[in-house]
């Protein structure tokens, strides 16, 4: 099912709606049809910098830099 993130050009609510077809999604604060749509939840989320994920081969429960899974190995040599 398609998921689309909005922010409301009335109030400024961000929120997520499942559209149907050609339903549009309304804002749940105000009720507005007035909405921009959010193109990708990733791009916005790699601001800041520090933790972000950019190697692909990171760990995806810890984020740890030597590969997936490497976070339940244990701590030798
Ligand atoms: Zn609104």
């Amino acid at each position: 099912m398609p998921i689309f993130e909005y922010v409301c050009n009335q109030c400024h609510h961000g929120f997520e709606a499942l559209v149907f077809g050609r339903d549009k999604a309304i804002c749940p604060n105000c009720n507005s049809k007035d909405l921009a749509p959010q193109l990708s939840v990733f791009a916005v989320s790699t601001k800041g910098g520090g933790t972000t994920t950019s190697a692909s081969g990171a760990c995806g429960s810890c984020g740890d830099p030597r590969g997936p899974g490497s976070c339940s190995l244990p701590e030798m040599d």
